[in-house]
């Protein structure tokens, strides 16, 4: 399975999932139609699924224009998103399965950014894991919490920490990664991991590359969203058990000193 990113508006991107044997694609949070009808149309590609993550409009803006286009193609969402989805077909429940190419992908329910977040996971071989995750998580980020609690997000980041290979590349919906890992190291002055990261970050862009998706593994040692355990974190956060310093964290970001991004 290929997936091709596409970006769009300020700072999203879509996801196109190409099915080449039979010349079929799904996308994963059409913000837009045009440029995916664009992308299909040059490569011969007809749409067959729309997967939601949830219901903000960056992420469905483009469902009622694709299906106008693509009448037979099939909208799938989180259960707990009904009525919030265009054209929504298929109500979705942590555990579900959905497929495409002949590869199936679990769904997960990822409450925290809003209550009806779920995300895509695609294991398509030991060595090759995707996970479509929306705002659930960046690289050096968390969605904010537009309608969930901290302790849904924390839950949610925590189920994914456990449950999910290292190796799995995630899909990201925005790219916020610089200006997240420059206020990341404004908590973390110290951190040699983020500041290669912030090093590695920068070539990327220089270069007009992206840094979705990004490895978990990765994300995991440095994103100071992922490491409640750490106890040099738990330190200069003057904190005690995984989730205050979780909450510190995520609070940190919510009220951020200025950063001056420059590529
Ligand atoms: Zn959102």
């Amino acid at each position: 399975m290929k997936v091709q990113l596409l970006p769009v508006l300020e700072d999203n991107y879509i996801f196109i999932l190409i099915d080449e044997k039979n010349r079929e694609a799904a996308v994963v949070d059409p913000a837009l139609a045009k440029p995916v009808i664009e992308f299909l149309d040059l490569n011969n590609l007809t749409l067959t699924k729309i997967f939601n993550t949830h219901h903000h409009y960056d992420h469905v803006g483009g469902n009622k224009e694709l299906i106008a286009k693509y009448p037979k193609a099939e909208v799938y969402a989180g259960a707990n998103d009904s009525g919030r989805i265009p054209f929504q077909k298929h109500f979705l429940n942590h555990n579900d399965i959905v497929s495409f190419a002949g590869n199936n992908a679990h769904v997960y329910y990822v409450p925290g950014h809003t209550l009806g977040h779920i995300c895509y996971f695609f294991s398509i071989s030991n060595s090759e894991n995707h996970l479509f995750i929306g705002d659930t998580i960046f690289s050096g980020g968390c969605g904010k919490l537009f309608e969930g609690s901290l302790e849904q997000m924390y839950t949610s980041l925590n189920f994914l920490r456990e449950n999910l290979p290292k190796n799995t590349l995630i899909w990201s919906a925005h790219e916020y990664t610089l200006e997240n890992y420059l206020i990341l190291q404004k908590l973390e002055p110290n951190n040699k991991n983020i500041e290669e990261k912030i090093k590695e970050i920068i070539s990327i862009r220089k270069e007009n590359k992206f840094t979705v998706p990004f490895h978990f593994e990765n994300e995991q040692k440095t994103s100071s969203f992922f490491r409640w355990d750490d106890p040099e974190l738990q330190k200069i956060t003057n904190t005690f058990t995984n989730f205050e310093t979780f909450c510190f964290v995520r609070k940190f970001r919510d009220n951020p000193p200025i950063v001056k991004i420059t590529i």
